[in-house]
């Protein structure tokens, strides 16, 4: 139907496409009679038709739209004559004076045709402003029209115009409003969309006026945040928790400075959840540069939050024991270290710790006992500290202890170190084993030791190497000790040639049998004579000697200089005992026992008057090894030596087992027990236990007649010490021998 389809609403409309032709010809009240008149007129009136037909060709070209139309028609193939002629038949049509529902909407449709070429109704006005010139013209000079008619005619030519045109201004007008509500749809369409679209997407959007502190729209969404007012200016500030709001205004104040940007708040939920949320905001500036609008989004992270969390987590904590993992140590190392530089009040203490004889719990009872073992032993330090403290796996079974804030630090540390050895007195078990541990401790501190992360984690990693070759559970860091050191990098270099320049020497120092009063035996004591520092002790070489590796060159060196003096002095006919120095590492070297029994063998000498000095650590450090190798040697009929005992934690139960001869009491017991009664009591049941294991015991350090006497009183085998003799060089032992020796 040419009413523009029909389906289209034509709202405010009176009349529908039924009635308008009514309608008009009511207006116009068109009778009967005006078609009378026509058809007496008719052929006067379609004179002068081909005249016309040229002028509203002409009137069709000089305006720029219809010949624009008229050109396009040509180019598809249309001809103007065709056009013409079809103005001709309107023309000749309108004249009928049909006024009939068909020709109604025969020229809505042609009003519709404008409407969709852009011929626009001032066109259309131009047009019948021709037809109505052309008409009267022919009415008013020609004779044909009786007086009577002629303003009858005209005003019937009139009427007509009038509807031909109303009713083509209607199809044009219907046709505008059908593409209007066309387009209307579209855009509901497309608002229907995009609501539907933000109601789905569980970000909440908005755009907020902020010039008159409007909201410009707020999406569905907003409402399940925020349960009934939204906030403005900031959405749902309201409803963020009070702790988190001023966080929020500050991100809004730089927003509104012009500044995108975004935070993160909790927001309580309307059934009372609180969720994590992040806001963004991005203020949208006028031509002159002021923030008038401020567009944001605001999601809910709760759940990327805590999955970061989880993230966090597994990458800072050892998953076996849950403590802080090597990076997060080092991590709140180096946030300590810069808290503490910037006073000078405080101190850092760090530790490294690792368990002594951990690889034979794996070795023997397998991963998951030694897992069992981790754990537990975490479990136990963690009690011994303070929240403040970080403890931490690093790895294997190496654990960080860290104190970040001390003011005392070689106090503090000396006694969380002792603190931390009392979680291995009592045993651990593990599948059914109990378990003695025993672990070692390097401490470095702030600033003392190093002031950055890597200096100190590498200090105490040296402290607690050299740890290992004493009998305290605990060192602190000392350059001596140290193999990186500048001035120990260069003794380790000159230690390298110390055997071939042959700035080694041996000093002995002699056991006295405190039965017989007389020298019994002699222990070699090493000396290097250095050709810039004079002579170094071993406490301070030996260390760099393990570390170095050149101890086995030098231990080997040891027996059989040691030997070849020892059998000096049996030619001269004393039957001496002598005593050599093993340190841990020298365990690890295969050809030990090659070398004994081969030194031995070379020199003549009997088995049985070589002992091999050994301390506690070295047993519990590698026990299975040891004890294999010791059993080696003492097969042989060499004399094993515990030394520095009672510095260790082996109980003397522990070493039943082992092929000991000898227990040589720790000096630190000796030099005071005629002083301090507790070192008495320990002296004096060392002795008693070690007799009843059926071991020979030397006592060492004595220093004065008083220390003798105790000594002689509790039974003890053997002594050695300054009050009988300092250690010293061969030639000067000789005599000494031939002062107190027994021949
Ligand atoms: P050590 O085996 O416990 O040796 C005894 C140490 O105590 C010696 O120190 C000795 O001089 C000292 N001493 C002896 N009597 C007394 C006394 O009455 N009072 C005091 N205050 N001290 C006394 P030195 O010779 O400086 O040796 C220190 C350590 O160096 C030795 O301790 C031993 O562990 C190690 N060492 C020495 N020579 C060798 C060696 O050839 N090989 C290895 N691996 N270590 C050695
Ligand atoms: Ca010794
Ligand atoms: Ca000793």
């Amino acid at each position: 139907m040419v009413w523009i389809m029909g389906e289209v609403s034509q709202e405010g409309r009176k009349y529908s496409p039924a009635t308008i032709n009514q309608a008009f010809n009511d207006f116009l009240r068109l009778q009967a009679s005006d078609q009378k008149l026509l058809q007496r007129y008719n052929k006067t009136l379609m004179r002068g038709g081909e005249v016309f037909a040229k002028i509203f060709y002409d009137y069709l070209m000089a305006s720029p739209v219809t010949a624009k139309v008229l050109d396009k028609y040509q180019r598809q193939g249309g001809l103007i004559e065709d056009l013409v002629k079809k103005q001709l038949q309107h023309l000749f049509g309108f004249i009928s004076g049909r006024i009939d529902d068909a020709s109604a909407q025969r020229m809505s449709h042609i009003g519709e045709i404008h409407y969709r070429h852009g011929i626009e109704p001032v066109w259309i006005m131009g047009a019948y402003k021709l037809y109505l010139d052309h008409l009267q013209t022919c009415i008013r000079d020609n004779t044909e029209v009786s007086d009577n008619d002629r303003q009858l005619l005209e005003s019937t030519i009139t009427k007509l115009l009038f509807r031909d045109m109303g009713l083509m201004l209607e199809g044009y007008w219907g046709a505008n409003l059908s593409a209007l509500a066309r387009e209307k749809e579209k855009v509901v369409d497309l608002r229907d969309q995009i609501t539907g679209l933000l109601a789905n997407i569980p970000q909440l959007l908005w755009s907020i006026d902020v010039a008159n502190n409007q909201p410009l729209y707020v999406s569905p969404t907003a409402h399940e945040i925020c349960e009934m007012d939204i906030d403005m200016p900031i959405p749902c500030l309201g409803w963020t928790i009070a702790e988190d709001r001023q966080r929020v205004e500050m991100a809004w104040q730089s927003a509104m400075q012009g500044e995108a940007t975004e935070v993160e708040s909790r927001v309580i939920q309307p059934n009372g959840e609180q969720r994590w949320f992040r806001r963004l905001f991005y203020p949208y500036k006028n031509i002159a540069g002021d923030v008038v609008r401020i567009d944001g989004l605001m999601e809910d992270t709760t759940e990327k939050k805590a999955t970061l969390e989880r993230l966090n987590t597994l990458a800072t904590t050892d998953s076996l024991t849950c403590l802080t993992n090597r990076t997060l140590f080092h991590d709140r190392l180096a946030q300590a270290l810069a808290a503490a530089s910037r006073s000078d009040k405080y101190q850092v203490v760090m530790m490294l710790m690792d368990l002594d004889h951990f690889k034979e719990i794996n070795d023997t009872l397998g991963h998951p006992a030694g897992d069992e073992v981790l754990v537990a032993v975490a479990q136990r330090l963690q009690t011994l500290l303070r929240k403040t403290d970080t403890l931490a796996r690093l790895g294997g079974d190496e654990f960080g202890i860290l104190l970040p804030q001390v003011e005392d630090g070689h106090y503090t540390a000396e006694k969380i170190a002792k603190t931390i050895q009392q979680a291995f007195v009592s045993s651990y078990q593990a599948e059914d084993n109990e378990l003695f541990l025993g672990a070692s401790i390097g401490i470095a501190i702030y600033p003392e030791h190093g002031e950055d992360v890597a200096t100190l984690m590498s200090r105490a990693d040296v402290a607690m190497y050299s740890t290992k070759n004493t009998e305290k559970g605990y060192m602190f860091y000392d350059s001596k000790l140290d193999p990186h050191a500048q001035q120990n990098l260069q003794l380790s270099g000159d230690l390298r040639h110390a055997l071939q320049r042959k700035q080694l020497v041996l000093h002995y120092q002699p056991k006295i049998d405190l039965q017989s009063n007389s020298v019994m035996g002699a222990e070699a004591l090493l000396r290097w004579h250095h050709p810039a520092h004079g002579v170094i002790p071993p406490d301070e070489f030996i260390p760099l000697a393990e570390r170095t590796g050149l101890i086995r060159p030098i231990t080997d060196w040891v027996i059989e200089n040691a030997l070849k003096q020892s059998k000096v002095w049996r030619e001269m006919g004393y039957e001496l005992h002598m005593a050599v120095n093993v340190s841990a590492r020298s365990f690890q070297n295969t050809k030990l026992v090659e070398i004994i029994n081969g030194t031995l063998k070379k020199l003549d000498i009997p088995a049985n008057s070589l002992e091999v000095e050994i301390t506690e650590n070295i047993l519990m450090s590698d026990l299975i090894n040891t004890t294999r190798v010791l059993k080696q040697i003492s097969d042989q009929g060499v004399t094993i030596a515990i030394d520095d005992f009672g510095t260790g934690y082996s109980s003397l139960a522990y070493l039943k087992n082992m092929p000991l001869h000898t227990i040589k009491i720790d000096k630190s017991f000796v030099l005071n027990m005629a002083k301090d009664e507790n070192d008495a009591v320990i002296v004096r049941s060392t002795i008693d236990l070690a007799h009843n294991l059926g071991l020979f015991v030397v006592a060492e350090g004595i220093e004065n007649a008083e220390t003798l006497a105790m000594l002689v009183a509790l039974g003890c085998d053997s002594a050695q010490g300054y009050y009988f003799s300092r250690p010293q060089q061969a030639d000067k032992f000789s005599v000494f021998l031939q002062q107190h020796g027994r021949d």
